[in-house]
């Protein structure tokens, strides 16, 4: 017979097995079991605390005390105030591991045993592939964005234009389009803010309080409505546009990948991901799977005369597709795994790397159009 947890894991959208059973009992007991079962879905509905007292047939008194506990421990999302104050459920991802690890030192001082729960059955969950074949998708959820100042040198060496407002996209398509601009993203921004990375801090409490490479953690970005959500709740600081950008560049010259929506509007984050931990590029390597995450438009073009063999590049790109060709002291690109991030050019002291628009896909306008491709792109 289906259990409580197991009816969640669906509501979820997940795969079900031990480790989803251990991270679900850990993070939820009887009573909070119940109130998530009133939702269909992950922010499928908003609910005020007193049609979830009716939905479970409880006094709204027992209720909403419970409901603001999970609120305020990433439980379950909620937003506005007084009575039209709503909640709705997290998906796993990307939702509650975020926040939750996002927001770990709360969840260290407080719950030391559920963090420890959540992050080695989470790992082993990881492993399996599970994640991953819950996440992937013809129509992949998150899109990788040239590094800002690659896309500038692009312009500054006369192979593309930067295009800031575009009317007509399959008239400019072959031009640097707003969508592709880290910093056109940043400008439009209402309220833009920093919190830790979930998964390199969740790999960190799993490799026992050890770092597992050297890359920054403070750098996952959140914008407008997910800004002010981390903020309020206490785990993410604002930042003004200036010094967002100044984290992007620290981001990229240490190696890591802006990712963000794949959608062409308004935005709600952007992740600064590495190899070794995000569930999107380290699922790249490990289960070889293109649904993770989709490609730039852009790829790196190579000049083999101004090559000074220098091989930042070799170290620094995220897939690891860039190799040396020991004969001459050059470097070759495996492009069909090149994610057409820029992390090597912008990297590259001798302008022997240039980021150059090789493909016109254009991304869905919004949210909405993006998650019904999604979904409908699964095969989970
Ligand atoms: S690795 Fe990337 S996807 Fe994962 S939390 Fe960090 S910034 Fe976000
Ligand atoms: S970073 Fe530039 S100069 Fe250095 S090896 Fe790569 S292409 Fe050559
Ligand atoms: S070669 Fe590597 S660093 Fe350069 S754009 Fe491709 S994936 Fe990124």
């Amino acid at each position: 017979m289906t259990d409580k947890y197991e009816k969640i894991a669906q509501k979820m959208g997940v795969i079900w097995n031990e480790e989803m059973r251990k991270i679900l009992e850990a993070l939820f007991n009887s009573e909070e079991t119940d109130i998530l079962l009133t939702f269909n879905g992950p922010y499928l509905d908003r609910f005020t605390a007193e049609k979830i007292a009716r939905k479970v047939k409880r006094p709204i008194e027992e209720i909403k005390p419970m409901l603001e506990e999970m609120a305020r421990t990433q439980r379950l999302f909620s937003s506005g105030k007084g009575d039209n104050r709503t909640y709705s459920m997290f998906p796993l991802v990307p939702g509650l591991f975020e926040l939750y690890f996002s927001n770990h030192e709360r969840a260290a001082a407080e719950e030391k045993e559920t963090l420890m729960v959540f992050t080695e059955a989470y790992e082993k969950y990881y492993d399996k592939g599970n994640v991953a074949k819950a996440f992937s998708s013809k129509y992949p959820f998150m899109r990788v964005l040239v590094e800002q100042k690659a896309l500038e040198e692009t312009v500054e060496r006369g192979k593309g234009k930067l295009i800031e407002v575009a009317q007509d996209l399959d008239v400019v398509k072959n031009d640097i389009l707003p969508f592709e601009q880290a910093k056109i993203l940043v400008e439009k921004a209402r309220r833009v803010s920093v919190m830790d990375c979930a998964c390199r801090t969740h790999m960190k409490i799993y490799n026992n309080g050890k770092t597992v490479n050297d890359y920054p953690i403070n750098v996952c970005i959140a914008f407008n409505t997910w800004a002010d959500y981390v903020i309020e709740n206490g785990f993410g600081r604002e930042l003004t546009k200036e010094k967002l950008l100044e984290t992007l560049s620290k981001a990229a010259k240490a190696g890591l990948v802006h990712t963000t929506q794949n959608i062409q509007e308004k935005s709600t984050f952007m992740c600064n991901c590495d190899r070794d931990c995000c569930i999107m590029l380290r699922g790249l390597h490990q289960f070889n799977d293109p649904g993770l995450l989709a490609n730039s438009n852009f790829i790196p073009e190579y000049d083999r005369e101004k090559c000074i063999f220098c091989q930042n590049c070799v170290n620094l790109c995220p897939m690891c597709v860039i190799s040396e060709v020991e004969e001459d002291d050059k470097i070759t690109i495996d492009y069909d795994r090149c994610i057409g991030c820029g992390v090597c050019a912008y990297n590259c002291p001798e302008e022997a790397l240039t980021m150059v628009k090789k493909y016109d896909k254009i991304p869905a306008v919004n949210t909405m159009e993006a998650m019904t491709k999604n979904v409908s792109g699964r095969s989970h």
